[in-house]
């Protein structure tokens, strides 16, 4: 089965050529990063405006990098949300127009669904599997019942990680987004600062990074303040520890209870070097492990092989949507039942 696959929902348009679900037979992303940078994050116009001008272009070539032609497609997938409104309808309209031009039937993928489906294109997954997806809009704890069944257990309850990155990196004049370059200052500093680590002995899964955020942009204005020059390696490895501790004991209490066959990392800040060695870490020494997939660095944020993944998963349940699809923007994932 092979899926010709869109990805529109932010600041990357992406088109891809998935077969079963797990092989990558051509990956185009065409970032728009350098236009948002300027104003310190993405303004949907103007990414609504970049999508389009490159959709059409970057179908042929993800058919063409695949040796492809609309003959050897099975299904059009695309996500229809979480995301902007208008980043969202381009891959929309553009996998709709193809749909209904070659009768290939059409797939509506949760772009939250695609990023964990991602562990798919490194490794095999088993079920029940639960994920750890940090991103620029999401901090969740998601188990995986089966390969179209997932519950959220644990969420933010105010900015998602990479959110908390991009503000905190605004503070230290890193051009957005500034997770990559916080993750190798980090690299370089100590925790010398001791921010907080906001509900880590509550019992629940939940996330709060917003104490965190102000505590970090505090600390500066004071320094700024005092005229004291404050270390940024220091101030981004003690933010990167806080993060990872809350992170990782969250996870690590999740893995515990549900005993998962598969953990799995999913979403931009899963490319964080920093919290990938310690969840492999940690992992490795639990009396009961499981098996731990963690994409490809690229695979991570926003790409369209993700969605041909998760896709493919619906494909098999026989999932397809209408030419009726329509966006939505708020789009979740539903909450376990014993959610609290
Ligand atoms: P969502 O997927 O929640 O809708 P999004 O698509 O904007 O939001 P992604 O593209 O998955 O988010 O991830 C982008 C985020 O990942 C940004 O906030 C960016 O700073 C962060 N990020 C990227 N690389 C790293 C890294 N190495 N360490 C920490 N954060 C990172
Ligand atoms: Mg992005
Ligand atoms: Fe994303």
């Amino acid at each position: 089965i092979r899926i010709l696959a869109f990805e529109s929902s932010c600041d990357e348009t992406s088109t891809s050529v998935v077969k079963n679900g797990s092989e990558i037979e051509s990956l185009v992303v065409a970032t728009q990063i350098k236009s948002h940078a300027r104003f310190g994050g993405v303004v949907p116009e103007v990414a609504s405006r970049h999508h389009i001008e490159v959709i059409t272009q970057i179908t042929r070539e993800a058919l063409a990098e695949a040796g492809c032609t609309w003959q050897d497609i099975d299904a059009i997938a695309v996500t229809y949300g979480p995301g902007l409104v208008g980043a969202l309808l381009i891959g929309i309209n553009a996998a709709k127009a193809a749909s209904m031009a070659t009768g290939i039937p059409l797939i509506a993928v949760d772009h939250i669904m695609g990023h964990i489906s991602a562990g798919q294109l490194a490794d095999t997954i088993a079920y029940p599997a639960l994920a750890l997806q940090v991103s620029g809009g999401h901090t969740e704890i998601v188990l995986l019942k089966d390969p179209t069944h997932f519950e959220i257990v644990g969420d933010t309850r105010d900015d998602a990680a990479g959110e908390a990155y991009d503000k905190i990196g605004r503070v230290l004049g890193v051009n957005y987004p500034a997770g990559k370059t916080i993750d190798q200052w980090a690299h370089q500093g100590k925790d010398t600062f001791n921010f907080p680590r906001a509900m880590i002995d509550e019992d629940n899964y939940d996330f709060s990074f917003s104490g965190l955020k102000s505590a970090f942009i505090n600390t500066c204005h004071h320094a700024d303040q005092l005229g004291q020059k404050l270390d940024k390696y220091d101030l981004a490895a003690s933010f990167q520890a806080a993060v990872v501790d809350v992170l990782a004991a969250k996870t690590i209490r999740a893995i515990k209870q549900y005993q998962p066959k598969t953990f799995i990392m999913g979403g931009g800040v899963a490319a964080n070097l920093g919290l990938r060695e310690r969840m492999e870490e940690e992992i490795k020494n639990l009396a009961q492990p499981p098996k731990v997939v963690l994409p490809p660095l690229k695979l991570c944020g926003d790409n369209a092989a993700m969605i041909g993944a998760a896709a493919y998963n619906l494909y098999k349940e026989g999932k397809f949507a209408g030419l009726d699809l329509d966006a939505d923007p708020s789009l979740e994932l539903p909450y376990a039942a014993d959610y609290q």
